[in-house]
């Protein structure tokens, strides 16, 4: 039995990395997926055929999270083919590194803007589209917002931003049958981490010599938490925060 069979999923940010691979296995668990994704049409159309090749259902849809027309267009647009939404996943964001130096106001701005801002708006769509039925929310926040790093205090900052929201409306939700969890990813190897050059770096080195099981994550080991978080399996975890990290931020 699929756990997900006819779930109706929005992933943002689902063109690359941890997004792409939670959206083919929530489709391999039977889910609807609507793939979104900010400019890479191209990226975010291999993720749906490589779905709809497998015979699962998937769509993309363009919108920048940090922007409230995009957004309501993308809830617009999974109510027009799906009817309905059951599960959101806020995966989108960006990770620049910066010393205290480097900070400006624009690079705060646009860091919040799309890592916190952003799910606050998708957030308020979804639950628009879960009208009385209810449904489940994942914030992908990550392992630094319990335990940050030198040279990342903004980025830090926003996914411990993103760790209160979760905490904040799993309170405010309370009787509506919403669920809401944070799910802290460690370093995973995606796209995003070779672009910014943490792929094959020292600080990659560094983070591989502190994880207990020894290696550098996957996007699949994200993936595969994620579904348990969106399906009945974890019915009972609420308002949690739970880190997949090869135990690099272990307890
Ligand atoms: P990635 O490979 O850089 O991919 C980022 C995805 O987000 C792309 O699909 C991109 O779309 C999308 N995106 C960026 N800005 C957006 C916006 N404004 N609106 C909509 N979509 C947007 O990222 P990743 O490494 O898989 O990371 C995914 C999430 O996991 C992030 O929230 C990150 O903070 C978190 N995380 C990652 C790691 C890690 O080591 N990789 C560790 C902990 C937490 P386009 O391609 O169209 O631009």
């Amino acid at each position: 039995m699929n756990r997900l069979e006819n779930k109706v999923a929005i992933v943002t940010g689902a063109s690359k990395g941890i997004g792409a691979s939670i959206a083919k296995h929530y489709a391999t668990e039977g889910a609807k997926v609507i793939v979104n994704y900010a400019s890479s049409k191209e990226d975010a159309d291999k993720v749906v055929k490589a779905i709809t090749e497998h015979g699962g259902t998937a769509i993309s849809v363009q919108g920048d999270v940090s922007k409230t027309s995009d957004v309501i267009r993308l809830f617009e647009e999974t109510k027009k083919v799906f009817g309905t939404l059951d599960i959101l996943v806020n995966n989108a964001g960006i990770y620049p590194s910066a010393s205290i130096e480097e900070v400006t106001e624009d690079s705060f701005h646009r860091l919040f803007n799309i890592n916190v801002l952003g799910p606050l708006l998708t957030i308020k769509e979804a639950v628009k589209l879960f009208e009385n039925k209810g449904g489940v929310i994942i914030n992908i926040s990550s392992g630094v917002s319990t335990t940050p790093m030198a040279m990342i205090a903004e980025y830090s900052a926003t996914k411990a931003a993103l760790d209160a929201i979760t905490v904040s409306l799993s309170k405010e939700f309370s009787g509506r049958n919403i669920r809401i969890n944070s799910l802290l990813p460690g370093g995973v190897e995606t796209e995003g981490t070779r672009m910014a050059g943490i792929t094959g770096s020292e600080l990659e080195k560094t983070i591989i010599a502190n994880t207990p099981l020894g290696r550098i994550g996957h996007p699949d080991d994200i993936a595969k938490a994620a579904v348990f978080l969106a399906s009945d399996d974890s019915a009972w975890i609420h308002g949690e925060k739970i880190t997949a990290s090869g135990g690099v931020y272990g307890l």
